[in-house]
């Protein structure tokens, strides 16, 4: 990392400090002795999420997680149970190893897991993300999830 007051490329590391997932580290350049600081974070390889009219956009983790916020809104979902969720399917996503996923793939990872964190949530996301054709349907998906219970 070139010292950014003189360019020279050697520094002595003289702090770390760990700060959620990013490293921090203080710096001091071995030729102008000035300090400066770096980020260290890991890189996730970007998902691209195939969409069911094809077109691909980058997988969106406000967006997934403004989804499941609506869908918890008003139900005993804590923020940090929220946060947990998405990372959940952050890490589930990540684990397929795909760098593209379709968005299908997605909403159905994210129904399994809803079904256990709060069953009037997942109705909730279930509704419009299948957008049920007609009240049967969304009978029938409650009904079976009361019987799983
Ligand atoms: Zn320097």
């Amino acid at each position: 990392m070139p010292c950014p007051f003189c360019g020279a490329e050697d520094s002595r590391v003289v702090d770390t400090r760990q700060v959620g997932d990013v490293v921090r580290r203080r710096r001091e350049c071995q030729v102008c002795q000035r300090r400066f600081t770096t980020y260290e974070r890991v890189a996730r390889a970007s998902i691209m999420v195939v969409k069911r009219d094809g077109r691909r956009e980058e997988f969106d983790r406000e967006k997934l997680y403004e989804g499941i916020r609506r869908a918890c809104a008003k139900r005993p979902v804590s923020t940090e149970a929220l946060d947990q969720f998405v990372d959940g399917i952050e890490n589930r996503l990540c684990s397929l190893g795909q760098s593209e996923v379709p968005s299908r793939t997605i909403g159905e990872m994210v129904m399994e897991e809803l079904k256990e964190l709060d069953a009037v949530a997942y109705v909730r996301f279930a509704s419009v993300y299948r957008s049920f054709t007609d009240l049967e349907d969304l009978k029938r998906e409650v009904d079976g999830l009361l019987e799983g219970h």
